[in-house]
């Protein structure tokens, strides 16, 4: 099969189909921005069956996404977009960047929320953007405001009743026959969870900070998921 991207985490494969592509999850945790790397077996089908999940939910409520199926165990089956360079972080509440970058203090509750857009660029760091930036690059501040703050909606909601805290999350969009539609993943590899009203993460922060098992917790999480 052609490899069209190879990520740290993820590769995307061409399809037979040429408006889809497979997406397979790795067995691999990374941070630091690949400085430190673990396999971790079994973890790539339990974020690929975590994303698939939220996918169908998201589809349920109306919001459009790439997200076809799942034809294996750590394979999402997609439609073929081009990736917009954006990084949409929504902040429920405050750790992580905004607390090393600001004042604000960790664990303040944000209402609104924050909706955050970074450029995906590593050669210049991702650097956060205002709307005027983004709009003179062309990216319609409003309309993706607008989705994420759908998009988070619906994610607090399931994650709420599962017992909890959506704290903050990262999306990518796509351009799929000139509509933007929500891409990537959604998985404890790129958000923030806390369980409800502690501060005790089930998410990548256990790999980041050597405070805990990464399979143990996304395993939880798959399986209150799958039990909604
Ligand atoms: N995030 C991500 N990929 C990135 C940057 C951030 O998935 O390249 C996620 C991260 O896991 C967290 C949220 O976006 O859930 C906000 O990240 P933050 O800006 O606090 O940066 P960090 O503290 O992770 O460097």
């Amino acid at each position: 099969m052609k490899e069209l991207y190879k990520g740290k985490v993820k590769t995307v494969y061409q399809s037979e189909n040429p408006d889809e592509v497979l997406i397979g999850f790795k067995d691999k945790v990374t941070c630091g921005n690949g400085k430190n790397e673990t396999v971790i077996p079994g973890k790539g089908a339990i974020n690929c069956e975590i994303s698939s999940i939220l996918f169908e939910k998201l589809h349920r409520a109306g919001i459009k996404t790439h997200y076809i199926d799942r034809p294996e165990p750590n394979v999402m089956r997609c439609k073929k977009v081009d990736i917009i360079p954006l990084e949409v972080v929504v902040r429920n509440i405050a750790t992580g960047s905004i607390i090393r970058e600001t004042t604000i203090q960790e664990g303040t509750r944000f209402h609104p929320e924050l909706i955050e857009f970074y450029l995906k660029d590593d050669s210049k760091n991702d650097p956060l953007l205002t709307p005027d930036r983004m709009n003179l690059m062309g990216y319609d501040n409003v309309l993706f405001h607008g989705s994420a703050f759908q998009i988070n909606t619906v994610l607090k909601e399931i994650f709420n009743s599962i017992d909890i805290d959506l704290v903050d999350f990262k999306l990518e969009f796509g351009l799929h026959n000139r509509s933007i539609i929500l891409a990537d993943e959604i998985s404890p590899d790129g958000c923030r969870l806390w369980k409800k009203g502690s501060m005790e993460s089930m998410d990548k922060d256990l790999y980041r900070k050597n405070t805990g098992n990464i399979l143990e917790a996304y395993q939880e999480i798959l399986t209150k998921l799958k039990a909604l």
